[in-house]
């Protein structure tokens, strides 16, 4: 299962949450962080993401 990384505003870390392609779009919607349970949370797009990303 692909891992996504996100960025806690509230605790300043940053947590990954795995899920599967079909559960993504409801899933990410409502993201909470792993440590302190809170929704503001931004999504992190890593380099490898990025790249393939443009390639299609
Ligand atoms: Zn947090």
């Amino acid at each position: 299962m692909p891992t996504y990384e996100f960025f806690c505003h509230r605790c300043s870390k940053p947590f990954e949450v795995t899920c599967s392609i079909a559960e993504y779009g409801r899933k990410i919607k409502a993201v909470k962080c792993t440590k302190c349970g809170s929704s503001k949370v931004v999504r992190r797009i890593s380099a490898f993401q990025v790249q393939t990303a443009k390639k299609s």
